[in-house]
């Protein structure tokens, strides 16, 4: 049979013929989903509650579908994705796509549903009698963890010997019809086989889930034949596992997989998307792929064009991600035009394809509702669908197509960044420039001070603390919004904030704890609350992206040099300082965290960025000894997430941010007790690192693991204080006195007993004042048993 000729056949005719065929073709790799004005996110929360119905849930998803593909037209993306869309998460919809649900769901095949697919990402409740408060669900969630090094996750499919894989959802397959219906021919994304199969986790110890690759090619077999028979010319393929280190067998895995799959489905083109980073040593295998495109992060790995280019067979098409989609920042047309005229050069346009970086889930959806953004500062920003709009630019410049206009513009705003004086700030980039290593060293090692902090604090035997916050009401949050929206004056809010901090110190004192805090009823977010008080930063109204599920985050974005002008909590923790005799902690977020959880600049290296933080901190922790605060908590549950995803770079990253937060802590006396928090994180890899943070006292996430995770500072002999956390903050479950004795003495079997400190697992803002109330009680009581057995 011949085959008609396609569509793109056609538009490349066209273009030869109308003698601009250097103009290159434009795709997209994944759009947001969750809508401009979080319309998925909120359809999807009344779904939950029942305020929704399904039809009607179903409807507001193909709106948005229909916007984000009209919207994709009309930026003037030649190949636009479909199968990005999705209620929940797009590895959700492919372990339902491939029947691959976990047995305690009860599912015995058929179409797994959306009630099904809820139930996998968010667990099932309990039936348990009204009144009881276990908190623990009947049917667990899968897990959810990090896709790659981004802030959204994830749902981990879950594999077994048994494992078997049916076709077992039209999702796909009924979004391709939906934009056919439209006028459309959408290129369909999946996650591709090795990557799906990579980031799962076998549920049997020694499983090798690669195993199970042979039974999971004939469905993607199928599943592309269906998609090509419907009438896809593409299909893009995401495996951005190739940007990871990979052992011999699954780099040994890809080619007969791809042979595989390529025979399943003759006809239809494949797009082998890899992205987050360098392809390295895995450059011939990806280019050695029989597939039609491949994708690279030109962004990330944009160096490695003329490696991959040279590689490549014909007529294989390179696609060039130019445009960050990690990012908020206006691509520089300059530096993008010199890497595609590179492609061009090597590989003739024909072959050469304009895109962003990866999917557009990164980035927020659209600039144009971000109506209080100071214009200077927005001239600099693009987020989804101006991102859209550069690709397509990029793909004429330089062509009879171009826009010289364009160039124009976007050099005059990249100039303008480069220059203003609200980004460059000479005092703050020669004082981070001058910061000597004495700076990052506290006065004497940690056996000179551990005496002194103690006699000093007057410090018992297990003492006792909280990790930060305190519940965050309805009450508060209430205030706090009314006071944003102008309804509560600022008098009566801070009036009414210490009030809450009053109670909350008064609480502490009569309940026993040793070591008290404020509360954190001022913060909305332990990010936001700095970033908006430092210069450096600005913040969006809608500049929101999807985090997991339907949560999503509004990161800040560090645009400028930062510096704290003022004092940021020194008021509220000298306030609190004085309503009791007791040590009272301040508390701070450390400049990795802030680093991680904010849009960062990418016209300097986000070590130097990171550095800057921590002299602000550094500046907030000074002034905070300086008013009397003897104990200050430094916040990094963000560490651990910054590593690169290679392993042969964490050296250099560990250093630089153990440096920042040294930094930001060192500055105080030795009698002054610095502490820092992490939440749940696998420390043994990374122990030397947190020792090297020299912090006077850890607190961390452990209860869970029934203090497994300590084992990596038992290993290493970790020198410091440690709090392993005794409560399980994420469930309402109050804890009893004894399991939380047990706790502390498996604890005290592998740690020095002067070094051990009783906390719960993390702060308490999304508990109840209850049990909250009964959960600190029995801590105490345990510390008291503990401290009488010593
Ligand atoms: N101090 C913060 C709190 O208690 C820490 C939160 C966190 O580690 N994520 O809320
Ligand atoms: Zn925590």
């Amino acid at each position: 049979i011949t085959l008609k000729t396609s569509r793109f056949e056609n538009e490349a005719n066209r273009r030869k013929l109308a003698g601009m065929n250097e103009v290159l073709l434009t795709h997209n790799l994944g759009f947001p989903r969750i809508g401009a004005q979080r319309e998925l996110k909120r359809a999807t929360e009344a779904y939950w509650k029942g305020q929704l119905s399904e039809e009607e849930l179903f409807k507001t998803g193909a709106e948005l579908r229909r916007a984000h593909w009209l919207s994709q037209k009309a930026a003037g993306i030649d190949l636009i994705p479909s199968n990005d869309f999705s209620f929940y998460d797009q590895m959700l919809d492919m372990s339902c796509l491939l029947g691959n649900v976990p047995s305690r769901f009860g599912w015995e095949g058929g179409n797994v549903d959306l009630a099904l697919r809820f139930q996998i990402a968010r667990g099932v409740a309990s039936t348990h009698e009204a009144g009881c408060a276990c908190g623990h669900q009947a049917t667990t969630a899968s897990e959810m963890t990090k896709w790659f090094d981004t802030n959204y996750h994830y749902i981990v499919p879950e594999f077994r010997p048994d494992t078997a894989f049916q076709l077992s959802s039209t999702k796909p397959f009924d979004e391709f019809a939906e934009a056919r219906a439209l006028g459309i021919t959408t290129k369909p994304v999946l996650v591709g086989p090795l990557t799906y199969l990579f980031l799962g986790k076998g549920q049997e110890e020694g499983f090798d889930r690669l195993a199970l690759l042979e039974r999971l090619l004939p469905i993607y077999g199928e599943i592309l034949r269906r998609l090509r028979e419907q009438g896809a010319e593409w299909i893009q393929l995401d495996e951005p596992f190739l940007a990871l280190d990979l052992s011999a067998e699954w780099q040994a895995a890809f080619l007969p997989a791809y042979r595989q799959l390529r025979q399943a489905a003759p006809g239809v083109k494949l797009l082998l998307a890899t992205y987050f980073g360098e392809l390295r040593e895995h450059i011939g295998l990806a280019a050695g792929l029989p597939v039609d495109a491949l994708h690279i992060d030109a962004t990330r790995a944009g160096h490695e064009l003329d490696q991959v280019a040279a590689q490549l067979p014909s007529p294989m098409i390179l696609s060039v991600g130019v445009v960050d989609g990690r990012n908020i920042w206006k691509n520089d047309f300059d530096q993008s035009q010199r890497l595609l005229d590179r492609a061009r050069a090597g590989l003739g346009a024909s072959r050469v394809w304009v895109a962003p970086s990866c999917s557009l889930l990164h980035s927020p959806v659209s600039l144009r509702r971000e109506t209080s953004l100071d214009l200077e500062l927005k001239s600099w920003l693009s987020f989804a669908e101006e991102k859209l709009a550069e690709v397509a630019t990029l793909a004429r410049l330089g062509t009879r197509e171009g826009n010289p206009m364009a160039l124009h513009h976007n050099q005059l705003a990249v100039q303008s960044r480069r220059i203003s004086r609200r980004i460059h700030r000479p005092e703050v980039k020669a004082r981070a420039a001058a910061v000597t290593a004495a700076e990052s060293r506290r006065q004497s090692p940690f056996a000179e001070r551990q005496p002194k902090q103690h006699a000093a604090l007057q410090q018992p035997l297990f003492p006792t603390t909280t990790i930060g916050s305190f519940p965050q009401t309805t009450e508060v949050r209430n205030a706090r919004a009314r006071w944003k929206k102008g309804e509560l004056s600022e008098v009566d809010y801070t009036a009414f904030l210490r009030q809450k901090t009053v109670e909350c110190v008064r609480f502490q004192e009569a309940a026993g704890l040793d070591v008290l805090v404020h509360g954190e009823f001022e913060r909305n977010d332990m990010v936001e609350y700095f970033g908006e008080q430092l210069d450096g930063f600005a913040f969006t109204t809608h500049g929101w992206v999807q985090s997991y599920g339907s949560r999503c985050v509004k990161p800040p974005i560090i645009f400028g040099d930062v510096h704290r002008a003022h004092p940021m909590t020194v008021e509220w923790s000298r306030f609190a300082q004085m309503l009791t005799a007791r040590p009272m902690k301040g508390m701070l977020t450390g400049p990795i965290t802030i680093l991680q959880w904010s849009f960062v600049r990418d016209d300097q290296p986000r070590s130097a960025t990171a550095r800057q933080i921590g002299l602000a901190v550094r500046d907030e922790v000074l002034d905070l000894e300086a008013a009397g605060i003897r104990v200050i908590q430094i916040d990094e549950p963000a560490l651990r997430e910054g590593l690169p995803l290679r392993r042969g770079d964490w050296r250099e990253y560990l250093a630089w941010a153990t440096e920042a937060f040294r930094i930001s802590a060192a500055g105080v006396r030795d009698e002054t007790q610095i502490h820092t928090h992490m939440c749940y994180c696998e420390f043994n890899d990374i122990i030397a690192s947190i020792a090297a943070l020299d912090a006077d006292v850890i607190s961390i996430e452990t209860s869970r693991s029934n203090m497994e995770l300590l084992e990596a500072f038992t290993h290493f002999r970790y020198p410091n204080e440690v709090g392993p956390g005794v409560w399980d903050i994420h469930s309402p479950r109050v804890p009893s006195v004894e399991e939380m004795t047990a706790l502390l003495e498996k604890a005290a079997a592998v740690l020095p007993v002067r070094n051990l400190w009783v906390n719960p697992d993390c702060g308490l803002k999304t508990r109840g004042w209850e049990e909250t109330k009964a959960a600190l009680k029995n801590m105490i009581e345990a510390a008291r048993q503990l401290r009488t057995r010593a």
